[in-house]
């Protein structure tokens, strides 16, 4: 078996925010028992214990609410989907931008050189000189940007099929803890720790934006976002705003929605999720 206290440190103590730890106790039958518990001296949940079960209980199914339905899954899916493709094309835009531009330095350095050649005034020649190594310069620029520009455009599947796994049953990645570590799993789903109040549970967690964006499609009227030509970015993106998520103010999604399409890949994408 794995860590027996998988949510130590992660789960808070809702009445001081210090992360629970964890223990076991032993009865007076000899037999032991797995508690956590809050460990912050002076408070009001100072040493007083929460049953594993309980607590774990509690944390499956907020895990297990987060599996979208299959209909909104298969639609969001298709949104990351086409916002993918749409930043392939630009990417790909953008090279051939860079490489037009870089080979007109060159024609022109080309040039330059050859009026050296034809010039015989020394101070013609320095000007000449002085133009060129400029142009080498920014033509070293856009090598480094073309280095940096991605060699071959991945597919969608190639990339994002364990992510995508990940976001239709995180559930089902925690529970088979040897695929990914459940620390993890828990940094993938949740932007932050959660609280546990021994009056009232677990609190409501604060999921990554990917989560946020599934349910915020979840809660959008549902025959909406199953209807054929409805554009469920602005839906996406206008409740993806309201929380806080981008803290630019950015211009509304209306007008930019490509570009609130590729923050949300990027966000989503970013880092972890792609690298699953
Ligand atoms: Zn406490």
């Amino acid at each position: 078996m794995g860590e027996p206290f998988p949510l130590r440190g992660f789960v808070c103590c809702d009445d001081c925010g210090t992360p629970l730890t964890a223990c076991w106790s032993t009865s007076k039958s000899g037999k032991k028992h797995p508690y956590y518990l809050c460990h912050a001296k002076g408070c009001p949940s100072y040493r007083k214990s929460i049953r594993r079960d309980v607590l774990e209980g509690e944390f499956a199914t907020l895990m297990q609410g987060l599996a979208p339905s299959e209909g909104i899954f298969a639609y969001a899916k298709r949104m990351f989907k086409d916002a993918w493709s749409q930043r392939s094309v630009q990417a790909e835009a953008n090279k051939r931008v860079l490489r037009k531009e870089r080979d007109q330095l060159t024609k022109q350095i080309e040039g330059l050189m050859d009026r050296i050649v034809e010039a015989d005034s020394p101070t013609i020649i320095t000007a000449y000189e002085k133009r060129i190594e400029k142009m080498e310069r920014t033509k070293l620029i856009l090598d480094e940007k073309l280095e940096k520009q991605p060699v071959k455009a991945n597919t969608f599947e190639q990339l994002f099929e364990h992510a995508m796994e990940f976001l239709s049953n995180p559930w089902n990645l925690w529970e088979s803890e040897n695929l990914l570590g459940r620390k993890k799993v828990l940094r993938l789903a949740f932007a932050d720790r959660i609280s546990y109040s021994r009056e009232n549970g677990l609190r409501t967690p604060k999921t990554t934006l990917p989560f946020k964006v599934l349910a915020g499609f979840s809660s959008q009227k549902c025959e909406m976002a199953e209807a054929q030509g409805f554009e469920p970015w602005e839906a996406f993106t206008s409740s993806v705003f309201k929380t806080g998520a981008f803290d630019h103010s950015a211009k509304p999604p209306r007008s930019n929605s490509f570009n609130a399409k590729v923050l949300i890949l990027k966000d989503t994408f970013g880092g972890n999720l792609r690298s699953l």
